[in-house]
């Protein structure tokens, strides 16, 4: 199981979106959440939009791997149907998560790489700005937190810059694929 993780900014979904095409043997997990729905997204393609008391009933029944409470009281997590589904495939699973969820996956499950996608702090503001699909406030919050989870790029096993995409891309399948291989002997840090 591989683990994507990051601050909210860094472009982890669109390093993944880039690395799934150049890599056949990844999926990602669709995690589920109870955040609104923005605008272009499907239920069951980026994410299962769950309501909150269809979230905690999941959690009751034990069905996430992890789950976490983010921003604005939001939830995600990811359920362990997902990594049936892709492994079932005979893929590896990768997930997408932010930095809490990905620190209690490394420590809790065994053999799960850890990646970290790295940006400076300008670059992160702007891109939460350019986005702007939170409210004004939540996209403070979400820069608050972001400046907090880039100090906790040294817990993960691997850290890749975001500062060029094309360069990013390069290595993050580089990494992966030399991960995923029989043969694997990446120094880990
Ligand atoms: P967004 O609302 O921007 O799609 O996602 C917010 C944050 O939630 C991102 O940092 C993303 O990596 C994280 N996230 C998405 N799915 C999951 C999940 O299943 N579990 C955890 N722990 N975090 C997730």
């Amino acid at each position: 199981m591989l683990v994507v993780t990051g601050p909210s900014g860094a472009g982890k979904g669109t390093l993944i979106h880039e690395l799934v095409e150049r890599q056949p043997a990844i999926e990602a997990t669709v995690s589920a959440t109870t955040r609104t729905r923005r605008r272009g997204e499907e239920d069951g393609r980026e994410y299962w939009f769950l309501t909150d008391a269809d979230f905690l009933e999941r959690v009751e029944a034990g069905e996430f791997l992890e789950y976490v409470e983010y921003v604005s009281g939001r939830r995600y997590g990811t359920l362990r149907s997902e990594l049936d589904r892709i492994s079932g495939r005979g893929r590896v699973p990768l997930l997408e998560l932010e930095t809490e969820g990905a620190l209690r996956v490394k420590h809790e499950v065994p053999g799960a790489v850890t990646i970290f996608i790295s940006a400076s702090v300008e670059e992160l503001e702007r891109r939460l700005r350019e986005r702007a699909t939170e409210s004004t406030g939540e996209i403070g919050e979400r820069i608050e937190l972001a400046r907090r989870q880039l100090e906790q790029a040294e817990e993960f096993d691997y850290v890749i810059e975001n500062d060029d995409l094309d360069r990013a891309v390069g290595e993050l399948t580089r990494l992966v694929t030399a991960l995923i291989s029989p043969a694997a002997t990446m120094p880990r840090r």
